[in-house]
């Protein structure tokens, strides 16, 4: 949704909030397409700084489905954005393009949300799912979820280094 900034730049200290409905439905990034179960509406703050400066403010609640690191199932994690930029808009449009990052989401008098929260989204990203702090993963071998029962698989494993000196003498008769 694009929000028209004229308003709230339209006289110093004037504060405008808004509450947003975003429509994501999934977060698509390099690392995949995740559902977000649970999408509420962003709050968002608009301040008027004086001398063309905006503040902008806003919080948001995902749910989103993300495979568990080590076993795969799907784990709904709780994601919250919160942020604070100032913004200047005296910069150039062309100022803005390369500082991408930043205020990509401005686009001349307009705010783009769905830019803005895909941004913090990124940001916020959980580095690591797991779908809970103990979870035994998947076996090597047969690829059963190891947090359902014990495959009864034979799981030790060589020492790499050690592997290489069978590997040697494997050769060498
Ligand atoms: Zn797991
Ligand atoms: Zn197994």
């Amino acid at each position: 949704m694009l929000i028209n900034l004229t308003d709230v730049l339209s006289c110093e200290e004037k504060v405008v909030k808004r509450t947003v409905e975003t429509e994501f439905q999934s977060f698509d990034s390099s690392l995949g397409s995740f559902p977000l179960t649970e999408e509420e509406p962003l709050n968002l703050t608009l301040t008027n700084l004086g001398g063309d400066k905006l503040l902008v403010e806003g919080e948001q609640k995902f749910v989103a489905k993300i495979p568990c690191d080590r076993c795969l199932t799907e784990t709904e994690v709780p994601i919250e954005i919160f942020f604070s930029k100032e913004i200047d808009m005296k910069q150039s449009a062309e100022g803005r393009i390369d500082d991408l990052d930043e205020t990509d989401f401005i686009d001349g008098y307009n705010l783009d949300t769905e830019k803005l929260v895909y941004g913090e989204l990124l940001l916020n990203w959980p580095m690591k799912t797991l779908c809970r702090d103990d979870c035994k993963g998947i076996c090597k071998k047969c690829g059963k979820n190891l947090n359902e029962g014990d495959c009864g698989c034979d799981t030790v494993e060589l020492d790499p280094r050690m592997a290489v000196i069978a590997d040697i003498f494997k050769n060498s008769k």
